[in-house]
Protein backbone atom coordinates (compact mmCIF):
# COMPACT_ATOMS: atom_id res chain seq x y z
CA UNK A 1 0.00 0.00 0.00
CA UNK A 2 1.49 3.47 -0.84
CA UNK A 3 2.13 5.58 2.14
CA UNK A 4 -0.93 8.18 3.30
CA UNK A 5 -1.06 11.43 4.79
CA UNK A 6 -3.74 13.60 5.84
CA UNK A 7 -3.39 17.01 5.64
CA UNK A 8 -5.68 18.03 8.09
CA UNK A 9 -3.80 16.67 11.09
CA UNK A 10 -3.17 18.63 14.21
CA UNK A 11 0.64 18.59 13.26
CA UNK A 12 -0.11 19.92 9.83
CA UNK A 13 -2.41 22.72 11.05
CA UNK A 14 0.73 23.95 13.59
CA UNK A 15 3.09 23.63 10.70
CA UNK A 16 0.79 26.05 8.58
CA UNK A 17 0.32 28.10 11.73
CA UNK A 18 -3.04 27.60 12.12
CA UNK A 19 -3.06 25.89 15.67
CA UNK A 20 -0.24 28.08 18.25
CA UNK A 21 2.83 25.46 19.59
CA UNK A 22 5.22 25.97 22.35
CA UNK A 23 8.55 25.89 20.13
CA UNK A 24 11.51 24.36 21.07
CA UNK A 25 13.53 24.56 18.03
CA UNK A 26 13.15 25.44 14.62
CA UNK A 27 14.76 24.31 12.04
CA UNK A 28 14.38 24.11 7.99
CA UNK A 29 13.15 20.67 8.14
CA UNK A 30 12.32 20.38 11.39
CA UNK A 31 9.82 21.66 14.27
CA UNK A 32 10.02 20.85 17.59
CA UNK A 33 7.60 21.74 20.69
CA UNK A 34 6.21 21.10 23.79
CA UNK A 35 3.31 18.13 24.19
CA UNK A 36 -0.10 19.44 25.54
CA UNK A 37 -0.59 17.24 27.69
CA UNK A 38 3.13 16.12 28.94
CA UNK A 39 3.70 12.51 30.26
CA UNK A 40 7.22 13.93 31.77
CA UNK A 41 8.51 16.84 33.38
CA UNK A 42 10.16 16.90 30.24
CA UNK A 43 8.22 16.02 26.90
CA UNK A 44 8.80 17.59 23.62
CA UNK A 45 7.94 16.48 20.29
CA UNK A 46 9.97 16.63 16.86
CA UNK A 47 8.36 16.57 13.70
CA UNK A 48 9.51 16.99 9.94
CA UNK A 49 8.20 19.46 8.02
CA UNK A 50 7.60 17.77 5.00
CA UNK A 51 4.44 15.31 4.99
CA UNK A 52 5.50 11.97 6.12
CA UNK A 53 2.61 9.79 8.77
CA UNK A 54 5.16 7.02 10.43
CA UNK A 55 8.62 7.13 11.22
CA UNK A 56 8.62 3.80 8.05
CA UNK A 57 7.22 6.71 5.88
CA UNK A 58 10.07 9.24 6.90
CA UNK A 59 12.90 6.97 6.80
CA UNK A 60 11.75 5.64 3.20
CA UNK A 61 10.87 9.07 1.56
CA UNK A 62 12.26 12.12 2.87
CA UNK A 63 15.55 12.84 1.57
CA UNK A 64 19.41 12.82 3.21
CA UNK A 65 19.32 16.47 4.34
CA UNK A 66 15.98 16.15 5.88
CA UNK A 67 16.81 13.01 8.01
CA UNK A 68 20.18 14.53 8.99
CA UNK A 69 18.40 17.99 9.78
CA UNK A 70 15.43 16.43 11.88
CA UNK A 71 17.82 14.13 13.91
CA UNK A 72 20.47 17.14 14.36
CA UNK A 73 17.52 18.68 15.61
CA UNK A 74 16.67 16.08 17.97
CA UNK A 75 20.16 16.12 19.69
CA UNK A 76 19.95 19.58 19.85
CA UNK A 77 16.96 19.55 21.53
CA UNK A 78 18.18 17.16 24.60
CA UNK A 79 20.85 19.95 24.59
CA UNK A 80 18.49 22.83 24.92
CA UNK A 81 16.26 20.73 27.51
CA UNK A 82 18.69 20.05 29.40
CA UNK A 83 18.47 16.05 29.52
CA UNK A 84 21.73 15.14 27.40
CA UNK A 85 24.39 15.96 28.45
CA UNK A 86 22.62 14.96 31.65
CA UNK A 87 20.33 12.95 33.26
CA UNK A 88 18.85 11.07 29.74
CA UNK A 89 15.99 10.74 28.24
CA UNK A 90 13.72 8.32 26.48
CA UNK A 91 12.61 8.42 22.76
CA UNK A 92 9.95 7.11 21.02
CA UNK A 93 7.65 6.74 18.16
CA UNK A 94 4.09 5.38 17.57
CA UNK A 95 3.04 4.21 14.36
CA UNK A 96 -0.24 3.30 13.39
CA UNK A 97 -3.67 1.77 15.01
CA UNK A 98 -1.36 -1.07 16.72
CA UNK A 99 1.28 1.76 18.04
CA UNK A 100 -2.14 4.08 19.39
CA UNK A 101 -0.74 6.72 17.49
CA UNK A 102 -2.97 9.72 17.41
CA UNK A 103 -1.85 12.05 15.81
CA UNK A 104 -0.88 10.62 11.91
CA UNK A 105 2.55 13.19 10.92
CA UNK A 106 5.64 11.02 12.43
CA UNK A 107 6.46 12.77 15.60
CA UNK A 108 9.70 11.73 18.11
CA UNK A 109 8.47 11.94 21.39
CA UNK A 110 11.40 12.88 23.60
CA UNK A 111 10.54 12.27 27.31
CA UNK A 112 12.45 13.04 30.38
CA UNK A 113 13.36 14.60 34.02
CA UNK A 114 12.49 11.93 35.44
CA UNK A 115 13.52 8.35 36.01
CA UNK A 116 10.77 6.74 33.12
CA UNK A 117 9.95 3.12 33.94
CA UNK A 118 9.53 0.22 32.13
CA UNK A 119 8.92 0.52 28.30
CA UNK A 120 5.91 -0.90 28.16
CA UNK A 121 3.64 -0.66 31.24
P1 LIG B 1 0.88 9.93 19.56
O1 LIG B 1 -0.11 9.16 20.38
O2 LIG B 1 2.23 9.32 19.52
O3 LIG B 1 0.32 10.24 18.18
O4 LIG B 1 1.10 11.30 20.32
C1 LIG B 1 0.43 12.48 20.01
C2 LIG B 1 0.85 13.50 21.03
O5 LIG B 1 0.49 14.78 20.55
C3 LIG B 1 0.19 13.34 22.41
O6 LIG B 1 1.20 13.20 23.40
C4 LIG B 1 -0.61 14.64 22.57
O7 LIG B 1 -0.63 15.11 23.91
C5 LIG B 1 0.13 15.57 21.64
N1 LIG B 1 -0.66 16.70 21.10
C6 LIG B 1 -1.88 16.65 20.53
N2 LIG B 1 -2.25 17.88 20.13
C7 LIG B 1 -1.23 18.70 20.44
C8 LIG B 1 -1.01 20.12 20.25
O8 LIG B 1 -1.84 20.85 19.71
N3 LIG B 1 0.18 20.61 20.70
C9 LIG B 1 1.12 19.82 21.31
N4 LIG B 1 0.95 18.51 21.49
C10 LIG B 1 -0.21 17.95 21.05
Amino acid sequence: MPYAYDPQNIFARILRGEIPNKTVLETEHTLAFHDIAPHAPVHVLVIPKGPYATFDHFAAMASAEEIVDFHRACAKVCEIVGVAPGQGYRAITNAGAHGMQEVPHYHLHILGGKVMGPLIQ
